[in-house]
């Protein structure tokens, strides 16, 4: 879309676009990627994530569980730790606790 700036690319598909332009969970790793991932990168978790939910059946009132997705989230933008925790991906659901 040329239309929008030229400056933002977005960090994990390189798509130049728009950035999120928010914080979408209150921590430093959620700046960040409000500020440097686009919209689509973030649908695209939010969908991985209920997966996550659904598949360890996670309890996301449970704030050790958010550390679980945080750590998850890291690798799925920034490649960082190990490999994206193994999931049935026919699985789904509609979780939204992020506000
Ligand atoms: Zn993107």
């Amino acid at each position: 879309m040329a239309l929008f700036g030229e400056k933002f690319k977005c960090g994990r598909c390189g798509q130049k676009t728009e950035p999120m332009g928010y914080a979408p969970i209150p921590t430093e790793l959620g700046q960040k990627i409000g500020a440097e991932m686009c919209q689509g990168c973030w649908k695209e978790w939010l969908q991985k994530q209920n997966q996550l939910i659904n598949h360890f059946g996670i309890d996301v009132s449970n704030p050790d569980s958010h550390e679980f997705l945080f750590d998850n989230m890291k690798i799925f933008f920034y490649n960082e730790g190990v490999e994206l925790a193994q999931i049935d991906t026919s699985q789904e659901g509609k979780v939204n606790w992020w506000g």
